[in-house]
């Protein structure tokens, strides 16, 4: 029902906007026209901002970029504004690659900042630039040709840009639902959480950069030909922030909101021209004010932005999604698990301080194939901190990990993730707004291969098949299927423990390491749990575990290592550690 409603109005709008120009005149088409070249830049920021969570106050830069560079070469050299289209992009993606490179590295507030100061820089460039025309701009840019037609009025142009903008909202949502899409919403979850499924936050943040300057680099050119003039004004941070306004007001969380943002601007930026110089003589410099005004009222009152609003309405009222396993489909390749016995994983003299304290002082031990080791100890004993050791997650101050064979002590999270350790949190790291499905097919990241582009373009769909097969079956496996689509948010603490287990084995995992997986599960889900991991060591999966239900760890693992001080206080199989004196005192805390 739901489905079907959202595809009748999507029908509808379409329709609305190929038929517009029939009905209205001249002056309302060109202001469509702007509306559309706007809402390519907002569509841009609602992937950089709304989704990926980092806010660019520079986007009309990269407008700024794509314009002077298909001006440039049209006008100095005379040709053809279509080959204007690739030369723009190549640049504008040549300088969001650079400044991304330069600047993405940035934490906190410093990001935004660095934004505003080539925001600011880059127009002032342009009208520095003898070639460009410094502060005069570039004239008489030729326009489109399209065989026999120009596309040299608002009316004529119209069709183009709208089709530019359906096209680029078809590739950014279907980017969204796709394996990059994945990794770019779950960049807000931290390098942390996606270092552990074996990809790199920093690529993925600067590739989104990339492909949001791209789209405002459509933006540019079509602006270029449209208006068949350029200057620095229509570029700078002004211009920046009324970007930014669009993707607000519309709302960041939804591709939507890029479209309705920018109309609602353009909107009452027109009406502000008309009704400002008749309530104060400097009235037309007096927008600025009223904008900063909207921004902050819609910041304070409504930050999911217009769309954002719409859709919880909308929302509370569609039904759920139909439940389906999907078609089959060829599984992923599995890895070749190593016969139990096999030496796997290697920890000698590891290290780690906190300022003064010595969180893991020189421990050591090993695990095989096809074990389940524990891993115990009272709390603040150093067992997550030796968890983020070995899976890369925190630098070792000394001592060595083999994992496999490899030496893995320097190596990047991502690339441990990468050889089969599959890992997950004692503070639960999913992402509350993916449903359940998205978090689980996070996991197989490292098992696949499909990019940005070809998700875009919808040529990854075999792959996602696959991906999803292996997802669903991992959420069955742990008895969730029924919830697949449901927010992970919704889920009660306990059962997100799961949801981690689910997500790591999508991985295909050789070594699974769980951080106290049973913390706020019920008797019976404790049970299943049990059952679960005991499956998994026969299928040869080998398994590392915190847990503090003592009942729970001593009915599952093959042996013990229990920690105490940051130091490795003992090691051996379940009853000889519960009879060591030592440990007893350690867990009752009484001094040795
Ligand atoms: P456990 O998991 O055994 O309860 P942890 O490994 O979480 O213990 O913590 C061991 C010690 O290291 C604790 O004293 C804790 O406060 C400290 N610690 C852990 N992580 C950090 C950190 N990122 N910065 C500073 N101290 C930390
Ligand atoms: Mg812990």
């Amino acid at each position: 029902m739901a489905e079907r409603g959202a595809g009748r109005l999507l029908i509808a709008v379409v329709a609305a906007i190929a038929l517009a120009p029939l009905a209205l005149g001249s002056f309302a088409v060109g202001l469509l026209d702007d509306i559309g070249i706007g809402a390519l830049v907002a569509l841009g920021l609602v992937l950089l901002t709304g989704v990926g969570g980092a806010t660019s106050f520079g986007q009309a830069a990269f407008v700024g970029i794509a314009a002077y560079a298909s001006a440039w070469l049209t006008t100095a050299h005379g040709a053809s504004p279509w080959l204007g289209l690739p030369f723009a992009l190549l640049l504008t993606g040549l300088a969001a690659w650079l400044i991304g490179a330069l600047t993405l590295r940035l934490g906190g507030h410093f990001l935004p900042l660095s934004t505003i100061a080539w925001g600011l820089s880059i127009p002032l460039l342009f009208g520095n630039i003898d070639a460009l025309g410094r502060h005069t701009g570039i004239s008489n840019i030729p326009p489109l040709q399209f065989g026999p037609w120009s596309l040299i009025t608002p009316r004529a142009i119209y069709t183009l840009i709208w089709l530019v903008v359906g096209l680029s909202c078809w590739f950014s949502h279907n980017l969204l639902h796709s394996r990059a899409g994945r990794a770019i919403r779950a960049l807000r979850g931290g390098a942390t959480l996606l270092g552990s499924v074996g990809a790199d936050a920093y690529r993925v943040r600067l590739t989104l950069f990339v492909t949001a300057a791209l789209f405002a680099g459509l933006a540019g050119w079509l602006y270029a030909h449209a208006n068949r003039f350029v200057s620095p004004s229509p570029f700078d941070l002004r211009a920046s922030i009324e970007y930014l306004l669009m993707a607000v007001a519309g709302g960041l969380g939804q591709l939507s909101g890029a479209l309705v943002g920018a109309a609602l601007v353009m909107a009452v930026k027109n009406a502000l021209q008309d009704l400002l110089p008749l309530l104060s003589s400097r009235g037309s410099q007096l927008d600025s004010v009223v904008f900063a005004a909207l921004f902050l009222l819609l910041l304070q009152y409504a930050r999911g932005g217009l769309m954002g609003f719409l859709r919880r309405k909308i929302r509370s009222r569609a039904g759920r999604p139909a439940l389906t396993a999907g078609p089959a489909v060829a599984p992923l390749p599995r890895r070749s698990l190593p016969p139990p016995g096999t030496p796997l994983l290697q920890v000698a003299g590891a290290v780690k301080r906190f300022g003064g304290l010595v969180a893991v002082a020189e421990v050591s031990f090993a695990v095989s194939a096809g074990e389940i080791v524990g891993l115990i100890g009272p709390n603040g004993a150093g067992k997550s901190t030796m968890f983020n050791l070995l899976t890369g997650t925190l630098p070792m101050d000394a001592g060595s990990v083999r994992f496999l064979g490899q030496d893995i002590s320097a190596a990047a999270q991502r690339k441990i993730a990468r050889l089969g350790m599959a890992r997950t949190f004692q503070h639960v790291k999913l992402r509350p707004d993916m449903s359940l499905l998205d978090n689980v097919a996070l996991g197989a990241h490292s098992r696949t291969r499909g990019g940005l582009l070809a998700a875009g373009l919808r040529l990854d769909r075999a792959e996602e098949a696959q991906i999803f097969a292996a997802a669903w079956a991992q959420l069955e496996r742990i008895g969730l299927a029924e919830r697949a689509h449901e927010p992970a948010g919704s889920l009660p603490l306990g059962t997100q423990r799961l949801l981690e287990i689910a997500r790591a084995l999508a991985a295909d995992p050789v070594l699974l390491v769980l951080d106290e997986p049973a913390a706020g599960l019920r008797r019976r889900e404790k049970q299943a749990l049990l059952e679960l991991l005991r499956r998994l060591r026969a299928e040869g999966m080998t398994i590392l575990i915190v847990e503090h239900d003592m009942a729970f760890v001593m009915g599952l693992v093959d042996r013990l290592v229990v920690m105490n001080f940051g130091a490795k206080l003992v090691e051996g199989r379940p009853a000889e550690v519960r009879a060591d004196p030592r440990v007893q005192s350690a867990y009752l805390g009484v001094g040795a």
